[in-house]
């Protein structure tokens, strides 16, 4: 090759990299860091390996943490804005409680079940041993929520202090979008557009950061392998089976309240499986939608039910998600080799209920909630990245269990109004006549 070549090469070099698909570079960073990590440890080359894998294993953490408050600032105001009081009513408030109620439920199960298994114990991160901030008392942290100084909360790293202010905010510009004055209205619909475009371009930024991800992962695992050699698999096996095992838990629960609400489990899991499936190979709970409105139409559930929850579910309602940053937290406590306090889970529990309103469902989205939970109960970021090794795999489950908590808050709570189920002898409009509908109330 000549050397006038070589940008033309370069350039396909990267294209390639971008084009190449994040899960299979996310396997393929996991594996190879850790032969690479392994191989360290067996010949003794900590010496000169550990300085060059150590500043990358650090960008990948710096980066994850510079994009948690822009992340949360955004998409909490947005998330907020998305359920305006007028288009609520009834069934949204229903919706609403039932998708955090759940949620709450979830994360606690992650955690009591990491909390019995402790997933991370016997597993050390280099030179993190001081990173773990001061844990705070309960009454501190509880009249942290409302800072004093926003800008304040934000150079602390206080989560819960910025979240309350995000939603404050999200609140009033809802309330703005609602105002009878035009102006007003007019000027909140300037600044939900405004919202709208961070929102956009956060993701755009985190996209990026995502990028290079297979990077720090590979560089993190091999840094952990390097040092404890084979002992690093087993915690990892051991997470995997927390967060497949509660989320397992989690399903029976959705048994049951389905049962209690009189809801035919065969006829629901015949419509649900297809979007179960979708979503565990998508990874995408926002990607799964169309499939989701599908199995919504086969439960016999109305449009005028499904087409809000739906949406709104795959935006606000993650119950995989709250048992993958429940466990994942005590693993990372466990690593860190600190005893999570009741005052650090409970603020576990707010912050992931909290993170899973306004981080949307996209693939690798917990990731970035993981981060805020790790960071708002002050543990080290280090042991994230090992996590974020078996990222893919996580996701695809807590995805499917996502997608499946969406579709029960739909089905029972369209069981609780009159007329929003269809008989079962009553035939399934035809798609055609599922479009007619909303011009029909537009008049059109
Ligand atoms: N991938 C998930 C979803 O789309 C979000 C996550 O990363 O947990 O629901």
């Amino acid at each position: 090759m000549s050397t006038s070549t070589v940008t033309t090469d370069e350039r396909t070099l990267w294209r390639r990299y971008f084009d190449f698909p994040l899960i299979w570079k996310m396997v393929i960073a996991l594996v190879g860091g850790a032969a690479a990590g392994l191989a360290i440890n067996v010949f003794d080359a900590q010496s000169w390996a550990l300085p060059i894998l150590d500043p990358l294993g650090r960008l990948f953490l710096n980066l994850l943490q510079m994009v948690v408050f822009p992340l949360i600032v955004t998409t909490l105001i947005a998330g907020i804005t998305m359920v305006s009081p007028q288009r609520l009513g009834r069934i949204g408030m229903k919706v609403f409680v039932f998708y955090l109620v759940t949620s709450a439920f979830a994360i606690t199960i992650g955690l009591l079940i990491a909390l019995a298994i402790s997933p991370g114990t016997g597993l050390g991160m280099p030179g993190d041993g001081e990173d773990g901030a001061e844990v705070p008392a309960i009454s501190e942290t509880l009249l942290n929520i409302v800072p004093a100084n926003p800008f304040e909360a934000l150079v602390d790293g206080n989560v819960l202090g910025i979240m309350f202010v995000a939603v404050l905010f999200g609140l009033a510009l809802t309330f703005m979008l609602n105002s009878h004055e035009e102006r007003v209205a007019g000027l909140a619909l300037l600044l939900k557009r405004g919202v709208d475009g961070a929102v956009e371009l956060v993701f755009r930024v985190i996209r990026g950061v995502l990028e290079y991800a297979p990077v720090g992962v590979f560089a993190l695992i091999a840094l952990v392998m390097a040092e404890t050699g084979f002992e690093a698999i087993g915690p990892l096996l051991r997470l995997t089976g927390v967060v497949y095992g509660s989320i397992l838990i989690q399903i029976i629960v959705y048994v049951v309240l389905l049962m209690l609400f009189r809801v035919g489990i065969a006829h629901f899991f015949a419509a649900a499986k297809d979007p179960m499936l979708t979503a565990f190979v998508t990874r995408s709970s926002n990607g799964t939608l169309p499939v989701s409105s599908r199995a919504a139409e086969r439960m016999g559930v109305r449009e005028g039910v499904y087409g809000f929850t739906l949406p709104l579910g795959a935006t606000i309602n993650m119950d995989g998600t709250a048992i993958y940053v429940g466990a994942a937290t005590v693993f990372v406590a466990n690593v860190a080799g600190v005893e999570p306090t009741i005052g650090q889970l409970a603020t576990v529990v707010v912050v992931g209920v909290l993170a899973s309103i306004g981080t949307a469902g996209v693939p690798g989205a917990g990731l970035i909630m993981l981060s805020m939970a790790v960071t708002s109960v002050g543990l080290p970021m280090a042991p994230v990245a090992l996590v974020a090794g078996i990222d893919a795999i996580l996701d695809m489950a807590r995805t499917m269990c996502n997608v499946t908590g969406d579709l029960v808050a739909t089905r029972v709570i369209a069981g609780t109004e009159e007329g929003m189920v269809r008989d079962p002898d009553e035939s399934e409009p035809e798609p055609s006549a599922v479009m007619e509908e909303p011009s029909k109330e537009t008049g059109t």
